[in-house]
């Protein structure tokens, strides 16, 4: 068996890519990377020749080498088959001096789509026999739709979904509780995200709650920590860097930037990934919101949790620890996993570390990074579509106003990642380009009036779950979440009392 994958912080970690992706994980709080990455690349004259569908099977053979030909191509097929509203899947626009690389074209508005629509279909590939996997998701607003939708239906898989009852905007909260399909589980919880996601660990880590769903039952994780969401996302950079080259942007081997709004780190990640396996990336310039830490990082070499958490208005980048950094401080130590485990000690202990003055050095050879408050995403979504009549969404617009503050340093063709649809954060978006101040209590109206102004459509699924039913309406405490897990266990996989209410 091709045991290719190791964790960044125990490099006697062997496993294969179908294990990574059940497992999530390490045991030892590790990410799962693979350590030869860069060292035989992609053909990118081969690539430049491909549709957004075999570009992604070429990636997927090369990172995910245990998966045969045929369980790829199948899973790429399902997966974007027919669920996103565009048939180049991620497209890129061009706008004044930049190109926009459009990535919420699928059925929830968020590019987390791309990750979950087919990690889902891996997964269905990594289950053998009667084994059955209950995916277990906390989440601040786009995940958990996107994972919803990924996994509905699915034989013998089960998604469980936690929010902070009242701490997602009222389209998630409709986005997701009238979710369909007979496996899916929506639940509310009287805390904040950190509570959900805190409680979404213990019981990952609750050894008798493993015992008791025994041998056939796991339980696995659809954040960006599992491999199986994160490489689907190197696709659509080389995708988009064909997409210049076809339509004469540049020539094939030309150097490009990206810009990615960034809160967990997976995004931009996925291009780093993309540059080892041969893309000719010059700097990626990585954007966060109010919450800096990043940026500061970049500075001094020192990331430090210890600070002021704030809610913004770009709410997908509220992060306080971006868990997939640690990924890339693995590469950039030259894998020196001993490193990065005391890297993460020093994190859980103290709340912060400091890297060495090379490693750092290391990082901003490939990575610009900057910050962008409130008020610059509400002047940049104005600006933009005043000047250009292209709109943007708040985390996308967190991108632009950093990007900008890059290009007065380097005039390489830039690609700004577009994370979600405007009209899924319409609030922020109505406050910059509407007259008067949006209705809050009428975000349908609110979309409709930002439409007609713009000359822009609602997509579909964002305008159509207003008509829909409510099917999940559970409202838990935090302290109730696990026996809450274990009776959808029983439900879903053993069709056990379905007269209860989800
Ligand atoms: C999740 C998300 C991000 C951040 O992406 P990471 O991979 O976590 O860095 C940015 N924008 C939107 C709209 C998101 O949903």
């Amino acid at each position: 068996m091709n045991t290719n994958y190791t964790s960044t912080r125990d490099n006697s970690v062997h496993l294969s890519a179908k294990q990574a992706i059940k497992k999530g994980f390490a045991d030892d709080k590790g990410l799962f990377v693979y350590p030869e990455l860069g060292q035989n690349q992609l053909n990118l004259n081969e690539i430049l020749k491909l549709n957004y569908h075999d570009i992604a099977k070429t990636v997927l053979a090369k990172l995910l080498p245990d998966f045969s030909k045929e369980e790829i191509d199948e899973s790429v097929e399902q997966a974007y088959r027919n669920s996103f509203d565009s048939d180049k899947i991620t497209p890129v626009v061009d706008v004044d001096n930049f190109h926009v690389l459009e990535l919420f074209h699928g059925p929830t508005s968020a590019f987390k789509d791309v990750g979950l629509q087919l990690l889902p279909q891996l997964m269905k590939h990594v289950l053998t026999d009667d084994n059955k996997v209950m995916i277990l998701t906390a989440t601040s607003g786009d995940t958990g739709k996107a994972a919803l939708e990924g996994f509905k239906d699915l034989p013998n898989m089960g998604i469980t979904v936690f929010y902070p009852d009242g701490g997602v905007s009222k389209i998630q909260k409709l986005q997701m509780t009238t979710t369909g399909g007979s496996n899916t589980r929506v639940a509310a919880i009287r805390g904040n995200f950190d509570d959900a996601q805190t409680n979404v660990k213990l019981i990952f880590n609750d050894q008798k709650l493993k015992d008791q769903l025994g041998d056939k039952v796991s339980l696995s994780s659809a954040n960006s920590i599992n491999i199986g969401r994160l490489i689907p996302q190197v696709v659509y950079y080389f995708d988009a860097y064909k997409q210049l080259v076809n339509n004469g942007a540049i020539k094939a081997g030309d150097k490009v930037n990206f810009t990615v709004p960034t809160g967990n780190f997976g995004d931009v990640l996925a291009g780093y990934y993309a540059k080892l396996l041969g893309l000719p990336v010059n700097k990626f310039v990585v954007a966060s919101n109010e919450n800096n830490v990043l940026a500061n990082f970049f500075e001094t070499g020192v990331y430090d949790r210890n600070r002021p958490f704030f809610q913004t208005v770009a709410p997908s980048m509220d992060i306080q620890i971006s868990s997939n950094f640690e990924r890339l401080l693995y590469y950039k130590s030259g894998e020196d996993t001993a490193y990065i485990k005391q890297l993460m000690d020093d994190l859980e202990d103290s709340g912060k570390y400091r890297v060495s003055k090379d490693v750092l050095k290391a990082i901003q050879k490939d990575f610009y990074c900057g910050y962008s408050t409130d008020d610059e995403i509400e002047a940049a979504i104005r600006d933009v579509y005043n000047q250009n009549g292209y709109l943007m969404d708040p985390h996308t617009a967190a991108g632009y106003k950093v990007m900008r503050d890059y290009q007065k340093l380097d005039d390489t063709p830039m690609i700004l990642l577009s994370t979600a649809s405007p009209y899924k954060f319409v609030k922020a978006v109505a406050t910059a380009v509407l007259p008067e101040e949006a209705d809050s209590d009428n975000v349908l109206q609110t979309m409709k009036d930002l439409s007609t102004k713009t000359k822009t459509a609602i997509p579909d699924n964002l305008a159509k779950v207003w008509e829909l039913p409510v099917r999940h309406e559970t409202v838990i405490d935090k302290s109730d979440m696990e026996s809450y897990v274990k009776a959808q266990v029983e439900e879903v996989f053993y069709d056990k009392d379905q007269s209860s209410s989800h």
